[in-house]
């Protein structure tokens, strides 16, 4: 398994050619004859690309280019977390970047149920992912307040399509490693044969969402197993594996990434600021109860920059945000810490916040 490293810029005339040498290294000839294939960005929300929250729009041109060059009309699609579709396509600037090029765009709808193994059985997934010959899985390289960073495979969580990926954040409740578990087995299924991962201009801090901070990294990963792209990111940023929930899970449930030959040079970032989450559940176990509701981090609003616009309350699983409330009110006994609202905030007005219990037990200084 090789996982290709590449120097890289978003200057399309350099950023072409290396994406082109990418993919042809990873079974360009896949793509071809009647094959589907599916491009699958981040297009969490609607951001410019400056934000570091969606995928670059070079990035998404060049793997464009690529299938038309092959002869393939690709579908773009993707299932965002807030913000119609055809919003993050436009505020992103990837429909610009696309202009002239031959592909359709637009979200994912209908899904079909797949079985994608235990502990979850059949799960509904994009019909587009399923049926597509051919997927080219385009992630951003992110910290993220939930899962500690956003890959390539977490990227594949965005083909459950829009309204049921907060509920499946209520069915993991509480429990990360559930969710990581449920994470991994998509990747699993869905195997991507292309998985590129943008990490020129990365998000470090409370990513995923407006709360993270862009860092240039200057770099693009690419691979056949999405599972071994991120191992790499971990060896990159000098991280143990066992620290991102999606690769122990994927440990845990006996597949892992076999040791990636790595082409290219690994930069080495020992300085890269990774989100404040600590685990959900700690201590003695006749105390969880009470660590739930008293211990545990929580989500908090800025006032100051919050504009009551609903995007929280609206993704929130839980039920957990009064709406329509300044300053915003939040039923920490029914928040499930998914983090979800976090994510989709436009205004980067959310925020986690260890309690003074929590402290106390786990030992933190005060923020
Ligand atoms: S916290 Fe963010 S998402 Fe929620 S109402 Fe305020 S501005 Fe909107
Ligand atoms: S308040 Fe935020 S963290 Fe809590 S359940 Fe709702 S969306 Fe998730």
């Amino acid at each position: 398994m090789t996982v290709i490293v590449r120097n890289a810029t978003y200057e399309s005339d350099l950023l072409r050619p290396l994406i082109f040498g990418m993919m042809d290294a990873m079974g360009g000839d896949k793509i071809g004859g009647k094959s589907r294939v599916l491009i699958k960005p981040n297009l969490l929300s609607p951001a410019l690309p400056r934000q570091a929250v969606v995928t670059h729009p070079s990035v998404v041109r060049a793997v464009v280019e690529y299938c038309n060059q092959r002869g393939i009309r690709p579908l773009v699609a993707d299932s965002p977390a807030m913000g119609s579709f055809d919003l993050v396509l436009r505020v992103s600037g990837i429909r610009n970047a696309l202009r002239g090029l031959d592909c359709e765009c637009r979200p994912f709808e209908s899904s079909v149920r797949v079985d994608i193994g235990e502990p979850f059985g059949a799960i509904e997934i994009a019909e587009d992912a399923v049926r597509a010959d051919v997927i080219v899985n385009l992630a951003k390289l992110k910290t993220h307040s939930q899962m500690f960073l956003t890959l390539a495979v977490k990227n594949l969580f965005g083909c459950v399509v829009g309204y049921r990926k907060p509920e499946w954040h209520m069915r993991a409740g509480i429990d990360r490693q559930a969710f990581a578990r449920l994470i991994a087995r998509i990747g699993r299924t869905l195997r991507p044969a292309f998985n590129i991962l943008d990490g020129v201009l990365a998000m470090e801090g409370q990513g995923p969402g407006m709360r993270g901070v862009p860092r240039e990294m200057g770099v693009i990963l690419a691979g056949c197993d999405p599972f071994a792209v991120d191992q790499v990111v971990c060896r990159m940023l000098d991280l143990d594996p066992e620290q991102v929930p999606v690769l122990k899970a994927a440990r845990e449930m006996g597949f892992p990434a076999p040791e990636a030959q790595i082409d290219g040079s690994l930069p080495e970032i020992r300085d890269f600021h990774l989100p404040r989450a600590t685990s959900l559940i700690f201590g003695p176990k006749f105390l969880h109860g009470f660590i739930r509701r008293r211990a545990l981090q929580r989500p908090v609003c800025n006032p100051v920059i919050c504009r009551i616009c609903g995007e929280c309350w609206k993704i929130c699983p839980a039920g957990a945000i009064t709406p329509g409330q300044k300053p915003l009110r939040f039923d920490y006994d029914r928040c499930i810490r998914c983090y979800c609202c976090i994510e989709v905030c436009p205004f980067g007005a959310l925020d986690i916040a260890e309690t003074l219990v929590g402290r106390i037990f786990r030992g933190t200084p005060p923020q």
